[in-house]
């Protein structure tokens, strides 16, 4: 039985972690659950699956929580904050962790359980950008076995199944839906509402990363993930989008091959990969009918004038050093204002590329120097955004 704790249970990945353990209640177990703040979705999640722990960051709701699980009848034990998630994270009672908590506050418990020799399902893309170096040491020497919960790197993983096959890999294609806005200019994005924004074309995912996915930050915070996950330089890996999001990935090798990964875009299939690797189980998505899905596979080159996002991005890594940590601290900020309408959209890559113009390029070897910089970073951008006129 694979215990698990699904970290941002509340979310779109965790709903769908839990639509795939459901699936397979002789193999897999939700064990503990965790949120952010939303006690009440937290508490229907419990009565659902029943887990021996829950635990709810923002201390505020541990009343509500324990008050809850009582009134439920279940005896769930429950936990509040950060640390007591962290402890979850790396103690006894999972096996396996699915860190998809957003942002950088899914960093502390992505490391405990990475640490803690976990199977580490890691949908959290931003605990790579930010630490990704720490990250990975951490799982190397603790034993944890990472598998990729982005659909992207999913497919590499899958397309990299042993040594032998990395030696081989010669590079590396993400493909990109390219969002709600691909082939608009950007003249015509300055007024987008965060509505249109979060509309994606071919996924249902959480505000931020829908927003991501619009500016293409999505897409250049997956070539700074796919680094780190792979050891492949920038030099190696290409970005294309593809409207179909029905090609999760390519991967090419010296010998000329080049495998791709393909499936409906639905992060089940991904899910079930981390959960069951190298077994395949029921994931609940469809087998690919390509002919019922139009036929057509297209791909071009993603338009780095009108989404210059992808463009930080690629320079963050280059960088190298607290850059990364500056571009995804600047970029969740000014994401989280335009979503409340504090600036128009146009305003994100501003904010972002002004943050990493004053980064000073210093080493990151220490998660205290990826803090600092993270919260200089922040501190930067909502002082812009403080004295920029509404919807600038
Ligand atoms: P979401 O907004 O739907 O869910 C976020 C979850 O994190 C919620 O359960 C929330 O309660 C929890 N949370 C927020 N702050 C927290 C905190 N401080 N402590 C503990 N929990 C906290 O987001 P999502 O779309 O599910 O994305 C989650 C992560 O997975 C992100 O890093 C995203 O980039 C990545 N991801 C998502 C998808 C997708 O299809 N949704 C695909 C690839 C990668
Ligand atoms: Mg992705």
């Amino acid at each position: 039985m694979r215990t698990i704790a699904v970290l941002g249970a509340t979310g779109s990945i965790g709903a769908s972690a839990l639509d795939v353990i459901a699936r397979h209640p002789d193999r897999l177990r939700a064990d503990v659950l965790v949120a952010g703040s939303n006690v009440e979705a937290l508490l229907a999640l419990c009565r659902a699956h029943r887990p021996r722990h829950a635990a709810v960051a923002d201390a505020s709701g541990y009343a509500a929580l324990r008050d809850g699980l009582l009134d439920a009848g279940l005896d769930t034990e429950p936990h509040a904050g950060a640390d007591a998630i962290c402890e979850l994270a790396a103690g006894d009672a999972c096996d396996t962790v699915v860190a998809a908590i957003v942002g950088a506050a899914g960093l502390p418990s992505t490391l405990a359980a990475a640490r803690a020799g976990k199977r580490l399902l890691l949908a959290n893309k931003e605990s790579l950008v930010l630490a990704g170096e720490l990250l990975m040491r951490a799982a190397r020497d603790g034993g944890a076995t990472i598998v990729p919960i982005d659909s992207e790197h999913n497919a590499i993983f899958q397309c990299l199944p042993d040594a032998a096959a990395r030696a081989g890999l010669a590079r590396i294609t993400l493909t990109a839906s390219g969002g709600p806005f691909r082939g608009w200019g950007r003249d015509a994005l300055g007024p987008v509402t965060p509505e249109q924004a979060v509309a994606h074309p071919k996924w249902s995912m959480g505000p931020k990363i829908s927003v991501d996915s619009a500016t293409l930050m999505n897409k250049g915070l997956e070539v700074i993930e796919a680094h780190h996950l792979f050891g492949v330089e920038r030099a190696r890996i290409d970005v294309l989008v593809h409207p179909q999001s029905l090609v999760h990935s390519l991967v090419a090798f010296r010998d000329g091959s080049t495998l791709a990964q393909l499936g409906l875009p639905d992060m089940r299939t991904a899910l079930a990969v981390g959960f069951g690797w190298p077994e395949r189980l029921d994931s609940g998505v469809s087998v690919l009918d390509l002919l019922a899905e139009g036929g057509r596979l297209e791909f071009e080159a993603p338009d780095l004038q009108a989404f210059p996002c992808l463009g930080l991005a690629f320079d963050a890594l280059e960088a190298g050093g607290s850059a990364p940590a500056v571009l995804n601290a600047a970029n969740e900020v000014a994401v989280s204002a335009f979503l409340q309408r504090r600036v128009g959209f146009l305003a994100i890559p501003r904010l972002v590329e002004a943050a990493l113009s004053r980064c000073t390029g210093a080493a990151a070897d220490s998660l205290d120097a990826l803090h600092h910089a993270d919260a200089a970073a922040r501190r930067h951008v909502e002082r812009e955004i403080a004295q920029m006129s509404p919807s600038r």
